[in-house]
């Protein structure tokens, strides 16, 4: 049994995904928040193993009943409606900064070959049977609800009254699996992170898992099933494919890729990732990502954010005002990775002030102008010994540890300025007060290093300013807001 929380790295490899996101919605915190954790792993793992050696998936969930509404309400066809709208995603998470090696849509060619392919192979295996579905079904969540899961008679989610459908279906053998997953689950305990997530799965288990519909008949929009084309898949056992699409399936790369080290998802959408997908992926032959983690929702405000307050916060906005890497510390140094947590405009601001201006801008600014003053702009890089190593929180998804940690030495710079006081020295000892500004520098340098895939516009600022021994511009990291 493997004793260890991070994802594994056997082959020398990283391949880290988000969840596709249905192209009908507007990008909010919540995906900016998948993405941006997905995306410091990324970096990360770019730094270390090489960047040939990442790869890094996100992309849009298309297949979906919601595309065809959405396309009727603005009047577009569904395929020019998932164009553009695709479009904007990728374009939103480009001014984001995320530097993702393929935006996959479901609509790509060779995720429909995939697709087909996977559900012959299940269905040669014979997992997959044709079946009455009646019962309901919430378009909001793609999914088959039971009487038990509404409140009031709606969908407590969508708030809507799902329909009620009477089909005939082809469903997945899901029950077959059953034991096997639960030991699986049982183990290999890093499977499903957090812990709580885990539970969450294992309990739904001992519940009993019964089959589901993998197929839809009154939908016209999706990817056909190679066996009968009266039908088109069900969106969800087409979207969890997009990680073996991406990681090139049926070609070479694939054995380099697949398993993914780890599915970053939503702490919603745990069921699909955790139970069906496992299953899935048994039946089709193929091996299960090392790990699944669930990261939680935010709340604006302390308010549940919902389409009905209208408090959806729009990443976008917060980073065209005060740049990406204040979006970045905040959603990462502020909530534990896994929890809920809370975004409030004030506190951003308040974090932004005490940690990003005034705790690592001012120590930039500082050192430069005072090695411009007492030093001709010069310093001499030393070897730095770690006061803190990141490798093993990072690797973990404890990303507020990272910063916490990585904050509280840059604090210790700035006290070590203090402390010194190189104004003051400079006047009895200008040899004395170059080797503690060196020094601070070199410390202020590894740091930056550190901090890339957190903050990768700022670290790349800071060792644009200080460049081999001399201080060749100065910039102000984090302007002052009112
Ligand atoms: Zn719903």
């Amino acid at each position: 049994m493997k004793n260890t929380s991070q994802p594994n790295q056997s082959k020398n490899k990283f391949y880290v995904t988000t969840p596709i996101y249905y192209i009908n919605d507007v990008p909010h915190i919540g995906h900016a928040y998948s993405t941006i954790a997905a995306d410091t792993l990324a970096r990360y793992y770019r730094s270390k193993l090489g960047k040939d050696n990442v790869l890094f998936v996100t992309g849009t969930d298309e297949n979906s009943q919601k595309s065809v509404d959405a396309a009727k309400k603005v009047g577009k066809s569904v395929q020019d409606y998932t164009d553009d709208t695709a479009q904007k995603w990728q374009s939103i998470f480009d001014s984001l900064n995320i530097t993702y090696n393929r935006f996959i849509r479901t609509t790509d060619k060779d995720h429909t070959k995939t697709v087909q392919d996977i559900l012959q192979k299940v269905y040669d295996n014979g997992d997959i049977y044709k079946g009455v579905y009646e019962g309901l079904y919430c378009v909001g969540h793609e999914a088959f609800m039971k009487e038990d899961d509404l409140v009031d008679g709606l969908c407590p989610d969508h708030k809507k009254a799902p329909e009620h459908i009477k089909e005939e279906n082809w469903f997945f053998r899901l029950s077959k699996y059953q034991d096997r997953l639960k030991h699986y689950i049982l183990d290999n305990p890093d499977f499903i992170r957090p812990q709580s997530r885990r539970n969450e799965v294992l309990s739904f288990i001992d519940k009993g898992l019964e089959d589901f519909s993998i197929s839809r008949e009154t939908q016209d929009w999706g990817i056909r099933l190679p066996f009968d084309d009266s039908q088109v898949a069900y969106v969800w056992f087409d979207a969890l494919l997009n990680y073996v699409t991406a990681a090139g399936y049926g070609t070479e790369a694939f054995s380099k890729w697949w398993p993914a080290d780890l599915h970053i998802v939503g702490k919603d959408i745990i069921k699909f990732h955790c139970i069906y997908w496992p299953a899935m992926l048994w039946s089709a032959g193929l091996e299960l990502p090392h790990q699944v983690f669930a990261h939680g929702f935010f709340t604006n405000d302390g308010e549940k954010i919902s389409k009905s307050l209208g408090n959806a916060i729009d990443p976008v906005g917060l980073v065209q005002k005060y740049g990406n890497d204040v979006l970045r510390y905040y959603l990462l140094r502020e909530i534990t990775f896994g929890s809920d947590g809370d975004f409030s405009l004030q506190r951003f601001g308040e974090v932004y002030n005490s940690d990003l201006a005034n705790n690592l801008g001012n120590l930039v600014s500082r050192l430069s102008t005072m090695l411009i003053k007492y030093n001709n702009a010069e310093y001499n890089e030393v070897k730095v010994k770690p006061r803190y190593e990141y490798e093993d929180d990072i690797t973990k998804l404890k990303f507020h540890t990272c910063l916490a940690e990585l904050f509280s030495w840059l604090d210790s710079l700035n006290g070590a300025i203090e402390e010194n006081k190189p104004w003051e020295l400079f006047k009895t000892d200008a040899a004395k007060t170059v080797e503690v500004l060196s020094a601070i520098t070199s410390e202020l340098l590894l740091i930056a290093k550190y901090l890339e895939p957190f903050l990768p516009e700022s670290s790349k600022k800071i060792q644009a300013v200080f460049d081999n021994g001399k201080v060749v511009s100065s910039e102000v990291l984090f302007p002052k807001f009112d």
